[in-house]
């Protein structure tokens, strides 16, 4: 998790930049082309001082224009040449890059989608988002850039050495001198400017689910008028990101600063050296021009050396953090243990279930407990009990968006463990309290729920949930919605989501509270059109009101972790006062938040609250 993130000790830049590899392979022959190409462009620039000596020592000596032109020629032709092979180069690898990126982002979206619920759980979306853009943009930059010129530049640095060396070893030394500081400095800031643009990385992705949270939103900072407390809190983040990259810019200053003066004070020295040799006539002037157009050729290559290993720890950072995600375990794709085949009891059978949220202190105790329940093949079971009390929870381990802790839960018989994801989630259908729906047609958003079904089922679907209004609207079933179409209010996202749930006529449906933004009228309308679906299929339905109660065989009460009584629902209104109290109060204006928080209601709340829903007098 990118707060707890701490720096491995054994961390090293080229190990995170060389876990790449597999993503690089394919477009190895390019980029190794494009490096050779640059590299041969930049020694051709290492042929200029050459010639100019060629041009001092010769015609410029011996007052031949001709010659003069001719060398002009030639400083002009390579001048052409290089620019020329710098401009291939960048044409050689853009493309292939702009793949590198594109495939290490869909392997990243795939990744994001098989990765268990419990993960997305804990991962700020923000952080998801900014892995998946700006640090993918950095690693493209590093292999488009920094890796080809951390290269070419070093060959460039060596090729001119030898030159120099070549021309003039004692003037050559001079230079070399700094070289040992030079490169004791360069790990040194290495060292810090990896911590600093790993924060900075960090922080940008902290930014973003800010942002992300409040563009989401948006109602709720409008409504209670938080746009100051928001803004504040943007504020706060984005002066720490500010002050980060300052970090950055003034160790980066240092750096340029050192690289700069360094070689320019070796240059000076070989200057004055150089030109007493002259006089002394123990070196020819154009050899000394040669020598100092060599060493001011160089400038670049070792210049740059300090910003392009700057920008190779901020892409091993990005790295790091792509690989983070990317090295989390996908959910496993069928069962490792208990391949057993349908044994036992028909239905959907919790048995001895116990969960614990990943995440949760390991001292709280688990949300479910001992959690036995057996819904008979076509029942349909009401779930009730207290706000908080692991309803949602105990919904999402059938479709095993979390794996429950301990003990099972079987369909028809076969552990939900035992079977292929696929499977699982082609018997089971589900609704959750939360519609979402995606940037789509409503006929997609509802087909959704079952792989080739056709206009009829749609239909049909639409029909069970009431759905009807979608006829209306302006391109019907084909209307887009979703963040990017038409904003359906909350009671027809519930509906459309409902209809998503039946459409396949799932063997299982699970339904987390479906009904609870619809107006009366509607619900009456979308319980009696569920009654003929659920019929058909096995069914656990979360309920908060008599009403929804009322479309279930039988009820469960759900109760500190446990199932505490299952009946019809007049037998559990007439024996068991917690249910009676909760179903009592689901009918107040003021909904579930009226609740005292988890009564043990005595006889007494028993007696007043009971007959009141029966209907006798109080
Ligand atoms: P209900 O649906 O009955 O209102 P939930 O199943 O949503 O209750 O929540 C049960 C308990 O589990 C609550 O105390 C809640 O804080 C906790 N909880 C819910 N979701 C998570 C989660 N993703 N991580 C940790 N705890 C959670
Ligand atoms: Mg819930």
């Amino acid at each position: 998790m990118p707060e707890e993130h701490v720096e491995p000790k054994d961390r090293s830049t080229a190990r995170s930049l060389m876990r790449l590899w597999p993503y690089v392979k394919p477009v190895r022959a390019r980029l190794a082309s494009a490096v050779l190409i640059a590299v041969v462009a930049s020694c051709l620039g290492l042929v200029i001082p050459l010639v100019l000596k060629w041009m001092v020592d010769g015609p410029v000596a011996g007052r031949d224009p001709g010659g003069v032109w001719l060398g002009a020629l030639y400083l002009l032709l390579l001048g052409i040449a290089e620019a020329f092979l710098f401009g291939l180069r960048r044409w050689v690898v853009a493309r292939p890059l702009a793949g590198v990126e594109a495939s290490m982002r869909a392997a990243l979206y795939r990744h994001l989608q098989r990765l268990p619920v419990a993960f997305h759980d804990r991962w700020p979306s923000g952080q998801l988002l900014s892995r998946g853009t700006t640090d993918l943009m950095l690693v493209r930059m590093f292999l488009a850039f920094p890796l080809t010129y951390l290269v070419v530049n070093s060959t460039t640095i060596v090729v001119g050495f030898v030159i120099l060396l070549g021309q003039e070893w004692t003037l050559g030394l001079v230079l070399l001198a700094p070289v040992v500081p030079l490169m004791i400095v360069c790990s040194v800031f290495e060292a810090k400017y990896s911590l600093v643009a790993r924060s900075a990385q960090d922080q940008v992705g902290d930014l973003t689910t800010v942002v992300e949270e409040s563009v989401l939103g948006i109602r709720i900072v409008k409504g209670f008028g938080r746009h100051r407390s928001q803004a504040l809190a943007f504020r706060a983040l984005a002066q720490r990101l500010r002050a980060t990259e300052l970090d950055k810019a003034r160790l980066l200053a240092g750096i340029w600063a050192l690289i700069t003066t360094i070689p320019e004070l070796a240059i000076g020295a070989a200057l004055v050296l150089g030109t007493i040799e002259v006089a002394d006539g123990g070196l020819s002037a154009g050899t000394l021009v040669a020598f100092l157009s060599t060493a001011l050729a160089l400038r670049w290559p070792v210049e740059s050396i300090g910003f392009l290993l700057a920008m190779c720890q901020e892409s091993a950072s990005a790295t790091d953090r792509f690989f983070e995600v990317m090295d989390v375990a996908e959910e496993k794709k069928t069962a490792t243990h208990r391949a057993a085949g349908p044994s036992g009891a028909g239905g959907m059978v919790f048995e001895g279930v116990r969960f614990r949220y990943p995440d949760a202190a390991p001292d709280s105790p688990p949300v479910l407990d001992r959690i036995d329940l057996r819904i008979r093949p076509g029942e349909t079971m009401a779930l009730v009990g207290a706000t908080g009390g692991g309803k949602t929870t105990l919904t999402a381990l059938v479709p095993r968006l979390h794996d429950a802790t301990s003990g099972r839960i079987t369909l028809d018989g076969e552990d939900i463990t035992a079977m292929p994801r696929e499977r699982l989630r082609e018997l089971v259908s589900v609704a959750f309290e939360e519609p979402t729906l995606f940037s789509a047609s409503v006929a997609e958003n509802v087909l959704m729920g079952a792989e080739g079904a056709g206009e009829d089922e749609l239909r049909r679907a639409l029909s069970v949930a009431q759905a009807d209004f979608v006829h209306d609207l302006p391109h019907g079933t084909g209307t887009q919605v979703g963040e990017q179409g038409l904003s359906l209010s909350g009671g027809q996202r519930q509906r459309l989501a409902l209809a998503r749930a039946v459409v396949g006529r799932p063997r299982f449906l699970v339904l987390d509270d479906p009904l609870s933004a619809l107006d009366v009228h509607t619900e009456t309308l979308v319980e009696a059109a569920l009654r003929s679906v659920l019929k058909e299929t096995t069914a656990v339905v979360v309920a908060h009101r008599p009403s929804t109660v009322m479309l279930a065989d039988r009820v469960a009460l759900l109760s500190e972790g446990r199932i505490s009584a299952v009946g019809t629902h007049q037998e559990l209104l007439r024996g068991n006062a917690e249910y009676a109290w909760l179903m009592s109060g689901a009918d107040l204006p003021d909904g579930e938040d009226a609740f005292p928080p988890a009564p043990a209601p005595t006889t007494d709340t028993l007696g007043v609250y009971a007959p009141a829903e029966e209907g006798s007098s109080r």
